[in-house]
């Protein structure tokens, strides 16, 4: 547009509204101060709100009622390009807001308003400093070792770093040394130190794995599908190094908060901890600020981070990592609804840069996609190290006796492993004591006020507990049921607190410590990480907990794995249910032999004849994969179709079933097929009543051309106005 003509700005504020505004320019102010991508203040209603200007339009009649802007706030784009256009295509894809898809992709500090952090100080060891620290500071410890620190690091070492290293008088220290010139101030270039050697000899799976992902400069999608223990992140690592002597950087995405420390501690044992960050939640929101910002800057060479630091902007992005991509979690269940695997992919394709989805249980999406030659397919068949698989026996729980949950083989396995001085982790999927009461007489269930579920039994806090809504009550004396009355309520299922007391219970393992690890027990910030370094001190204890234990961890010690009850999912009216399962039990299977010791997994179950047991009793995750997926091929389900859900909830019961056939109603597209709408299968959760209505398509593009002109239908039904909706396309849970 040229310089001189009038403009009108676009703008979308960091709301879920489903359309932008126009702004005119602030007096005297030229069109480009007001370039896309910046970060702007606009009045809105009776305040002001922040938002990002899309794109200059030229007014085309006289413009009434138009406000200016309020104020620019960058002077160049927050992101780059290629972020730019991956929110665009995001905000596309999953039909959401764009002005939310950005606030979900900025730092929350950044989407009030606030600036980034600018540049801050490194330090490196002066000659001076070195002298000192070869001939003084014999009575000064703490300086002795600040200056060995940096002696250590070849590259200056940041200011946040030194505060880590340094500790709780980092700032005195600094100061001191800083005035007697042993150290000095240095550019804060990411360091280019070589990457030393790595520290073993990869096998010859992981070295193809390396050379493939090494091989093209440029976009390639790569699934390293490797059993567990099979060295998968020393495959991430070796692919990064030669990036990061290149000067490149690299993001590595992973489900779940706790396994950052681990991760961060291993890329910074391989790069040296002045290169490497980690993005989370755990994070106050200055600190995640400070880390984005120097993402930004290129400072930081190797990134790890949750979900949401897949919308980090990169100076000079090498590669993107995904480490354990089947898990759900990487999916976020609310607002902008999107998966941070997939838009990894398309961030990668964006950047122009590889993209490796690594897991030992790879999703059915991904196997489709190597099966489509949409990916390429790097396995590591073997465990690492000399590691063996463990050997896997199915226990037949029927009319056997049972403690807790647990049969004679399963205690007596683990008995034998303690005695042995090796640990035990026994698995299942249920936190609380039981996942229901029952009255003995009537047949009563306890169900929640606002939710269509049973309450869950927690004995430790002596309290009924809903799942879904987290309302809780006494345990009642007596039968809710006021015909019975009967005192005689009883618990059914199991949960881990209930496998942990009867582990209490039996005067064989009266020495050994039993761990709980469920978000029950480990509420307590730091609470699972002081958990999960007992284990790792190695002395023989038994594990119990939930699907917390089966990510990721390597422990050492673990030689006896039992799994509870496996059944659960075998049945389930999720179409991923299977899946899951499967994926579970083999990750969890996994934590079992990981060292020199071998391991041994039982798994207790009522079918031990079901062809997903028979699977699992020979660890064969990509067998029964294979037949999954020629059931969802053969019954019309993702990833052969694609699949969007229109959900809707309310607290007067009915109307969000209306809301949805009258969506229906106005949905006209000849390739969609429709089915509902449906009550959910949680029907009714913190007193609202909830349905859904299923969309599927033959083909993602398709799905993206119906729903682009319905969304804006939906948005203007009377109905909507009566409910709460969200569109969700690509669901993980039904
Ligand atoms: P995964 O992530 O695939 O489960 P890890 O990367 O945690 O596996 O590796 C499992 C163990 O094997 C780790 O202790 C790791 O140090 C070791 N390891 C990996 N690759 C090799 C190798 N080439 N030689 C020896 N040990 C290895
Ligand atoms: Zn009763
Ligand atoms: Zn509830």
């Amino acid at each position: 547009m040229p310089a001189s003509e009038p403009f009108l700005i676009r703008v979308a504020v960091f709301a879920p509204l489903r359309r932008f505004f126009h702004y005119l320019p602030a007096p005297g102010m030229a069109a480009e101060q007001v370039r896309t991508g910046l970060r702007v203040r606009v009045p809105f209603g009776k305040g002001q709100r922040y938002g990002i200007v899309l794109g200059l339009d030229r007014p085309a009649s006289p413009q009434a009622g138009l406000k200016p802007i309020g104020e620019v706030l960058d002077e160049a784009p927050l992101l780059p390009d290629s972020l730019h256009a991956l929110l665009t295509f995001a905000a596309q894809y999953y039909h959401h807001p764009v002005g939310e898809v950005w606030a979900t992709a900025l730092p929350t500090l950044l989407r009030k308003g606030g600036a980034p952090v600018p540049e801050t100080l490194a330090w490196t060891l002066s000659a001076a400093g070195q002298e000192q620290l070869a001939t003084g500071l014999k009575r000064a410890p703490k300086q002795r070792q600040a200056l060995a620190y940096l002696r250590e690091h070849a590259a200056p070492v940041a200011e946040e770093h030194l505060a880590q290293a340094w500790g709780r008088s980092w700032r005195s220290l600094l100061a001191h040394c800083a005035e007697r010139g042993w150290i000095r101030t240095a550019p804060r270039q990411p360091s280019t130190a070589p990457v030393p050697p790595p520290p073993m000899t990869l096998n010859s799976a992981q070295a193809a794995a390396v050379a493939a992902i090494g091989a093209v400069p440029g976009f390639t999608a790569h699934l390293l599908d490797g059993i567990t223990g099979s060295g998968k992140t020393a495959v991430y690592l070796e692919a990064i190094a030669p990036l990061l002597a290149a000067g490149k950087q690299a993001l590595v995405l992973v489900p779940d908060i706790s396994l950052t420390p681990q991760l961060l501690q291993r890329f910074a044992d391989r790069f040296g901890a002045a290169r490497v960050a980690a993005l989370h939640s755990g994070l106050t929101d200055a600190q995640r600020l400070a880390v984005w910002s120097q993402a930004r800057r290129g400072e930081i060479a190797v990134l790890v981070g949750t979900r949401s630091a897949l919308f980090t902007p990169l100076a000079r992005p090498g590669i993107l990592i995904v480490d354990e991509e089947h898990d759900a979690s990487l999916k976020q269940q609310e607002g902008f609804r999107y998966s941070a695997r997939d838009l990894a992919v398309a961030r990668a394709r964006f950047e122009d840069i590889p993209v490796v989805l690594g897991s030992a249980t790879p999703s059915l999406e991904s196997l489709h996609n190597v099966q489509q030659g949409r990916y390429r397919h790097l396995t590591l068949p073997q465990r690492a190290g000399g590691a063996a698989l463990p050997t896997v026996e199915l226990v037949d729980l029927r009319r056997q006796p049972l403690q807790g949950g647990l049969s004679a083989p399963l205690l007596q396995a683990v008995h034998d492993t303690l005695a042995r001085g090796e640990q035990v982790l026994l698995f299942i999927n249920r936190r609380g004591f039981a996942p229901a009461i029952l009255c003995h007489e009537c047949g009563w269930v306890a169900y929640c006020r606002r939710c269509s579920v049973p309450l869950t039994l927690h004995q430790g806090a002596r309290r009924l507990r809903c799942h879904h809504c987290g309302a809780e009550q006494r345990i009642p004396e007596q039968c809710g049921n006021a015909l019975c009355g009967s005192p005689q309520l009883i618990p059914v299922g199991q949960g881990t607190e209930q496998v942990e007391s009867a582990l209490r219970a039996q005067p064989e393992l009266a020495n050994f410590p039993v761990q709980r690890i469920d978000r029950d027990a480990v509420r307590r910030k730091g609470a699972l990480e002081a958990a999960l370094a007992t284990v790792q001190r190695g002395t023989p204890q038994i594990l119990v907990g939930t699907q917390m234990l089966a990510k990721g961890h390597h422990f050492p010690d673990v030689t006896l794995v039992g799994i509870v009850n496996a059944d659960q999912g075998l049945f389930s009216n999720d179409f991923r249910g299977q899946e899951r399962l499967l994926a579970m039990v083999v990750q969890v299977a996994g934590r079992a032999g990981r060292a020199e010791k071998p391991g041994r997994v039982l798994i207790q179950t009522h079918h031990p004849e079901h062809p997903l047991m028979q699977a699992l009793r020979r660890l064969d995750y990509g067998g029964y994969a294979t037949i999954l997926l020629e059931e969802r091929r053969a019954a019309g389900l993702p990833p052969y179709t694609c699949l969007a859900l229109l959900h809707a909830e309310a607290h007067q019961p009915g109307l969000a079933l209306h809301f949805l056939q009258e969506a229906a109603a106005c949905l006209h597209h000849p390739a969609l097929s429709v089915h509902g709408p449906f009550p959910a299968p949680v029907e009714r959760r913190a007193g609202r009543y909830r349905a859904q209505l299923w969309l599927q398509a033959p083909r993602r593009e398709l799905m993206a051309h119906a729903l682009g002109p319905w969304m804006p239908e939906v948005e203007k039904l009377p109905a909507a106005r009566r409910v709460r909706w969200s569109l969700d396309v690509d669901p993980l849970d039904l």
